[in-house]
């Protein structure tokens, strides 16, 4: 037996391997994650390494190949877990052991500790003005500037006194001497400072009776003992965060560490300050803004049990926590949750086996929890907890209308703003109050429906919208099914047929033209691309420097804006005609989400949704958010499709330059993936172009795998992935692999 090794644990050093033989009298005790000494190098000096994968075989001579001598004794450390999940992610999502490392290791960027100089005067107020005085009438400049920023505050970063003061190190130390100044140091950490700025101590609000009951229960089952997943299913604003702050501070105290995900787009400031508040310096955050190397600060923080929790979006599940103990991952439900990039794994996933690896359970939250965790509460896979009202006193559940935009269109109103929503956003600027405009861009693809019944035009196999093409010819992505672009309605016959999809920028315009005594501000990805462009809009509305804020599915998380007493949906359909399986629940969870944000403080709040689809399930169970109606139907149509969760869904993409050779690929992948499909019940459908068939000159093409039994869809992979490595086109054609 051999062993794969590698000695200098990082994201890095993962593509230098080496082989090590394990003697007999190990090989009982050596598995994936053991930490082992070996022999390295020239000289043969014995050094530490991680086991990271075995063979049976080696390529390398016998004589080359040196033997592992002892296995590192102790406690498993969190690096040994960390290869673990590797290994589980490598096998459960298909990827290379090196894809999976590179994932689930930190890059190492070994940065100097920055020190953080502080100017600090020493003078009273009536002492500052003579000083002041003094330096005017001697014409020392540089001290004058010092001294009147003193005015403004007395404690100043070396940084700004050196760049916006202008003052050199030789004018600061003469002042130093003199008692004017004095200089401060200590070490930072980076990315923490601004909020360490901010930090106030505060103690949460009172827990209310339900809120109480989930801890309770919960830290009791901990304390016995008791691990696993729990799903805390509470309608927005119910306070959940609030309890993951009660249960993390209990975990906290029994000395483990917590992860908390989030969906990226949630975690604003404003988001992080309520857990800084809480945990204090405690707190360590990771997000996709930071360097690398402020993000190897605060994994080193985490390492050393500095820090205590961490907050972050999907990759913070890898946060090496030596002694985690408690998962959270907020807004379950998220599709930011799944990594696009290989291993394709989805944080859900990869929380519960990390959990398992550490002893640690995952509580998994949401206002509208996935089909797949909702249905694991329902069968008591997961513990199933509820939130059923609003948290904060007088706060109550939206009002919610639906427009009817094919009526709007008989009435002759073709504008973007249905007449309800109109004369609601008249009322409400009359009023002072503030209105969110938000539209749905998710999974927007050119799709076609029509304007008087509200139908999109489907695919006749497969129940999702067709996707139209250089404007002429309708495509169906799971099948291939192709036809012309149709002139009248297949449904009704009407000619008011058209592809759908209107702009952010589009609507803000409408919109100051509609209501111009009103102030209009836009948030999409235009507008936020640069550094905290985010949080600048969204904090000036919450300033009320706005009355009308449009966006895309960005505006529904992560801040409360108490002002807000209506928001307009203006296209919910453009969700529920994605080509996407899921894009009835996407929708629901959207609608939802966005109705939670009207009336969250007192006043009564409004929600307006307009559609061409008012008897969808997914819109009429929005409009009554009613989630349990809206889970009883999917779950029906799921099960219907044979779409997760009631089955397990294997995709495989080819993509390669050569078209023929790639029909070539594909031919040979469907006869291999159907060769005993008799026998292992695999339903495949297509192959089909994908969503987008050429990128950059590669052709792709895409087939799904249907089967209840997930082990016979990995079986089939690796068949594929095998097959496939011995092709006459394997090199040219490359294939992926997507579980879902
Ligand atoms: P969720 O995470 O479910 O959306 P939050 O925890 O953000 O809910 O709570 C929503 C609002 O209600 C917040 O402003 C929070 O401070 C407040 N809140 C939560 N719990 C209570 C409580 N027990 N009493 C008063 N206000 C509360
Ligand atoms: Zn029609
Ligand atoms: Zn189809």
């Amino acid at each position: 037996m051999y062993a794969n090794i590698i000695v200098d644990i990082s994201h890095e050093s993962v593509d230098r391997i080496f082989q090590y033989r394990i003697p007999q009298r190990l090989e009982e005790k050596i598995h994936v994650g053991v930490q082992v000494r070996i022999p390295f190098g020239v000289g043969n000096r014995i050094r530490k390494g991680y086991v990271v994968e075995l063979s049976e075989e080696t390529s390398l001579a016998q004589e080359q190949i040196k033997e592992i001598q002892e296995i590192e004794e102790g406690a498993v450390t969190v690096e040994s877990q960390l290869i673990g999940l590797a290994r589980w992610m490598k096998e459960y999502y298909g990827s290379t052991m090196n894809q999976a490392l590179k994932t689930v290791l930190p890059v190492r960027q070994k940065v100097r500790q920055r020190q953080m100089r502080w100017l600090v005067c020493p003078l009273a107020p009536k002492e500052l003005d003579a000083a002041i005085e003094e330096a005017a009438r001697k014409k020392y400049r540089a001290r004058e500037r010092l001294l009147r920023a003193f005015c403004q505050s007395p404690r100043i970063p070396w940084a700004i006194a050196e760049g916006q003061l202008n003052l050199s190190a030789a004018a600061v130390r003469a002042m130093e001497e003199k008692g004017i100044v004095r200089l401060e140091t200590r070490q930072i950490v980076r990315g923490m400072d601004s909020l360490r700025e901010q930090a106030v101590s505060h103690s949460g609000p009172v827990l209310n009776g339900e809120q109480q009951a989930i801890v309770r229960d919960f830290t009791e089952r901990y304390d016995r003992g008791e691990r696993g997943t729990s799903l805390i299913y509470g309608i927005t604003g119910s306070g959940k965060t609030e309890v993951y702050m009660e249960i993390i501070a209990h975990v906290l105290q029994a000395c483990r560490q917590v992860i908390v995900l989030v969906p990226e787009i949630a975690l604003t400031y404003q988001t992080v300050l309520r857990f800084y508040r809480r945990f204090g310096d405690r707190v360590s955050v990771i997000n996709s803004r930071l360097s690398a190397g402020e993000r190897y600060d605060q994994l080193e923080r985490a390492r050393t049990g500095e820090a205590g929790v961490m907050i972050g979006p999907r990759s913070a599940v890898f946060t090496p926590f030596p002694r985690l103990g408690l998962i959270i991952m907020d807004e379950e439900h998220e599709g930011a949750y799944k990594s696009e990039l290989s291993p394709r794994y989805h944080a859900r996933e990869v929380a519960a086996e990390r959990a398992r690896l550490s002893g640690a359970s995952l509580i998994l939250g949401s206002a509208t929890p996935s089909l797949e965790s909702y249905s694991r509460a329902l069968s008591g896979d997961y513990h199933l907890y509820r939130l059923r009202n609003r948290a904060k006193p007088g706060s109550s559940v939206a009002r919610v209308t639906v427009a009817d935009l094919r009526e709007e269109l008989k009435a002759g109103n073709r504008s973007v703003f249905s007449r309800p929503l109109r004369e609601a956003m008249e009322e409400q600027l009359g009023l002072g109050h503030q209105i969110m405009l938000f539209l749905n861009r998710r999974g927007y693809s050119g799709f076609v429906s029509c304007r008087s019944c509200g139908k999109a035009v489907k695919c006749p196999h497969c129940d999702v919208a067709l996707t139209l093409h250089r404007g002429e010819r309708l495509v169906c992505h799971y099948c291939g099914y192709r036809a012309p672009a149709p002139v009248r309605c297949p449904s009704c016959g009407s000619p008011y047929i058209a592809g759908f999809g209107t702009g952010t920028q589009k609507i803000e315009e409408l919109a100051a033209k509609a209501f111009p005594q009103a102030r209009v501000l836009r948030m999409d990805l235009d507008t936020t691309s640069k550094k905290g462009g985010h949080q600048e809009i969204l904090s000036a509305f919450a300033r009320g420097e706005a009355d009308i804020l449009v966006g895309t599915q960005m505006i529904v998380k992560g801040h409360d804006f108490p002002n807000v007493t209506l928001v307009g949906i203006l296209a919910a359909d453009m969700s529920l005609n994605s080509s996407d399986f899921r894009c009835a629940e996407r929708t629901f969870q959207l609608l939802t989400q966005a109705a939670g944000r009207a009336g969250r403080d007192g006043a009564k709040g409004e929600v307006i949704i307009q559609t061409y689809n008012p008897d969808h399930y997914s819109i009429v169970c929005a409009a009554r958010q009613d989630y349990e109606a809206f889970y009883e139907q999917e779950t029906a149509f799921r099960s219907l499709m044979r779409y997760p969760p009631a089955s397990r869904l294997l995709s495989v993409m080819v993509s390669g330059a050569d078209e023929k050779v790639l029909a070539q690929a594909m031919t040979d992948i469907c006869r291999w993936a159907e060769e005993d499909s008799s026998a292992t019940g695999v339903e495949t459908i297509g192959p089909a172009d994908a969503q987008i068939y050429k990128v950059n000159d590669i052709y792709r093409k895409i087939l799904y795998m249907k089967q209840e039994n997930y082990d016979i869809l990995i079986k089939i992979r690796n068949r594929i992935e095998m097959r496939g490595g011995q092709a006459r086109w394997s090199g040219r054609v490359m294939m992926q692999f997507d579980l879902a």
